[in-house]
């Protein structure tokens, strides 16, 4: 199928030096993905360290959440799963504080999920190698205590620290990371961009890469960007003697990671409504619920024993996929492309306007540690005029500027 306009490539010139703002896991791998092709790069960070919003978490699960049949939104979800393990597998040994690859679990705890989950293996488009059906008994072999379901099992997925995994990304002799470093506006000037600070000192750059999470849409060129946060909330506690010992992700209705450093990592709570960074008691019951209905091993503990946890921001949009890509001049698509208020088949010939050397990496959800290294990658690729890593049905699908097209077709705009 012909690539939509507003999609097209447009030629570049592959920068020397670049910016990125935010050192989470999109900055992150973004940086490295650029640091790898011998550019250098800037990350400025407002927290005084990497990973300390979204990407805070001690373990995230890494995995791919596979439809019964493939979609393009799983086939990118699959894609990214992929890359990200090769990355990893080889540093599972040198890095186990960073990364273990020690299987997931996705119980069916309900009989939506077990009919869901029967669908994806009758439908059989994955290999046994990535995902296999497990009953209870051997489900409970594997995690090492009694499961409340049976499930499928990822053999090649497990969990990430993603602060580890960030500092990891970091290292590199082209990344100077900057903190404390708040990115106030990132003004257009002659020859790239001028990025105004909290602290005055001021950045220039000719190509700037915004990886700020939903504050990214706070800089004048992204306002049109529909970035959300939704809070979650993870809880923590000490792996005793009591507590059973797992020894692979066990996902329910939430999940739970192998304990790393003598405690467990277990949630997360969804909150559309509540924007507040302070733990709540609510949050830590429906975590321990969550838990407890995946692995009745935890049911000794309650909320008391449960002291600490931490509550992070994941950053959304309204198909649930990131945004990565060049940054839309939004006006000049109103003006362009407005004729698909009246008719979404028009066929047009004007070629897309972005703001030169601008690009976005956010809205990567519950996802990121699956989401980012490829965003990054397709990224880098976009940036250094090369081949790109993913087909455009896929670099389509995460387009900064789909959301503009969809409200035009929509009537919205
Ligand atoms: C509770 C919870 C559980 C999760 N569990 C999982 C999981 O199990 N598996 C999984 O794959 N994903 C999970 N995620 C999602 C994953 O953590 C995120 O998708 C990922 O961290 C997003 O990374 P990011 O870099 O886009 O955002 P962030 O990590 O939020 O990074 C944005 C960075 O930009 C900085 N910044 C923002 N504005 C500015 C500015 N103006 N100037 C300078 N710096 C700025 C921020 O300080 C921050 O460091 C979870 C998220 C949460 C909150």
């Amino acid at each position: 199928m012909k690539q939509p306009i507003w999609f097209s490539r447009q030629p570049t010139e592959r920068p020397e030096a670049v910016i990125i703002v935010g050192a989470g896991l999109a900055g992150a791998t973004t940086a490295r993905a650029l640091a790898e092709r011998g550019i250098r790069v800037k990350v400025l960070e407002r927290q005084n360290k990497p990973a300390q919003a979204g990407s805070g978490n001690p373990q995230g699960a890494l995995y791919a959440k596979l439809s019964a049949r493939p979609t393009a939104h799983s086939d990118f979800h699959l894609a990214g799963f992929q890359q990200v393990t090769r990355l990893l597998a080889p540093l599972m040994h040198t890095h186990p504080d960073m990364v273990s690859l020690c299987g997931v679990l996705q119980l069916a705890l309900t009989d939506k999920e077990a009919k869901r989950q029967q669908e994806l293996i009758e439908l059989a488009h994955y290999s046994a190698e990535l995902v296999q059906w497990v009953d209870q008994t051997t489900a409970t072999a594997i995690a090492g205590s009694e499961v409340g379901a049976g499930g499928l099992f990822f053999p090649s997925a497990g969990w990430v620290s993603p602060p580890a995994f960030c500092h990891w990304l970091l290292e590199h002799p082209q990344i100077e990371l900057i903190t404390g470093c708040e990115v106030k506006r990132i003004n257009r000037t002659q020859d790239g961009w001028m990025l105004d600070t909290a602290n005055r000192t001021q950045y220039s750059a000719s190509v700037v890469v915004v990886c700020g999470a939903a504050e990214a849409a706070a800089f004048e060129p992204l306002h049109h960007l529909p970035l959300k946060p939704i809070r979650g909330q993870t809880s923590y506690v000490e792996a005793s003697p009591g507590l059973p010992h797992i020894k692979t992700v066990v996902c329910g209705d939430g999940y739970i990671s192998p304990a790393l450093h003598g405690r467990y990592c277990f949630g997360a709570s969804f909150n559309l409504h509540n924007h507040d960074a302070k733990l709540t008691i609510q949050d830590q019951q429906e975590n321990l619920e969550k838990l407890v209905a995946a692995l009745p091993g935890f049911a000794a503990l309650n909320t008391a024993s449960i002291k600490e946890g931490r509550v992070g921001f994941r950053c959304t949009t309204p198909d649930y996929l990131p945004a990565v890509g060049p940054a839309p001049v939004f006006d000049s698509f109103i003006e362009h492309y407005g004729k698909l208020r009246d008719d979404a088949n028009w066929r047009f010939s004007t070629p897309a306007s972005f703001h030169d050397g601008l690009y976005i990496n956010a809205g990567h959800g519950s996802k990121g540690l699956i989401t980012c290294p490829i965003s990054a990658e397709l990224l880098a690729a976009q940036i250094c005029d090369e081949p790109l890593p993913l087909e455009n049905a896929m670099s389509d699908l995460v387009h900064p500027a789909r959301f503009i097209i969809k409200k035009l077709i929509r009537n919205q705009l």
